[in-house]
């Protein structure tokens, strides 16, 4: 047995303490997520959406692309989307994080109807740093469908254009760059604007 001082074991305690910090620190993961609205108010759902994300434990460090006004993909007889991507800094694990952001779309009216129909909000984890998962159903990461997006890629690149996705190798930038779709993405209100707008919602 190894009997410590007061002292040594104030200390130990000091440091016990800082590692976990540092633990927590190193458990803290980049992620990205991408959001989308066609039905109803849709700027209204893009700002409850982040309002939320904002508030949830796990997340921290948020910061908001511009909003970007797109065409539809998919099933293309359907209104336009407003899309934005949201970088977070968080301790969930991924399949935590899907099941928050499930949670954020029912509470804002999100029904699972048609496969890409129209949406109040759509929350999709575009990639979390140094996680791969393609195990058949369920979660995949990166989300497969990145590289084939423009309005998931114009508004990742605005944000961080040099993050390396993990699995595909290849910085946020550079996808968007060899991206062939041809579909039309106009930004609608920039990233300071949206900021603005939420800081006095939230007043
Ligand atoms: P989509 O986003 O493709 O239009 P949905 O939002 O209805 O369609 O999602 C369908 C399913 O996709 C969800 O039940 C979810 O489990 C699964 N899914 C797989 N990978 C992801 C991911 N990276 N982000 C969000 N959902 C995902
Ligand atoms: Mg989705």
């Amino acid at each position: 047995m190894i009997l410590f001082s007061t002292k040594e074991r104030h200390q130990d305690k000091k440091e016990s303490r800082y590692r976990d910090t540092r633990r927590t620190a190193e458990k803290m993961r980049l992620a990205y997520i991408g959001l989308g609205s066609n039905l109803g108010a849709r700027m209204q759902y893009l700002d409850r959406a982040v309002q939320s994300l904002q508030k949830l434990r796990g997340i921290e460090n948020l910061r908001c692309s511009s909003v970007y006004e797109t065409e539809p993909v998919g099933h293309t007889r359907q209104p336009e989307f407003l899309n934005a991507v949201v970088e977070v800094r968080t301790q969930f694990e991924p399949m935590q994080l899907l099941q928050a952001l499930q949670t954020i779309e029912s509470s804002l009216g999100r029904e699972r109807a048609e496969h890409w129909g129209p949406r109040t909000i759509d929350l999709d984890i575009l990639a979390v740093q140094g996680v791969v998962r393609h195990d058949g159903k369920g979660l995949q990461l990166p989300h497969p469908q990145i590289a084939n997006r423009r309005f998931v890629l114009v508004p990742w690149a605005e944000l961080e254009p040099d993050f390396i996705v993990p699995g595909l190798d290849q910085k946020v930038g550079q996808l968007l760059e060899k991206c062939r779709d041809p579909s039309d993405v106009r930004r609608y209100m920039t990233a300071q604007a949206w900021g603005e707008q939420m800081q006095k919602e939230i007043m």
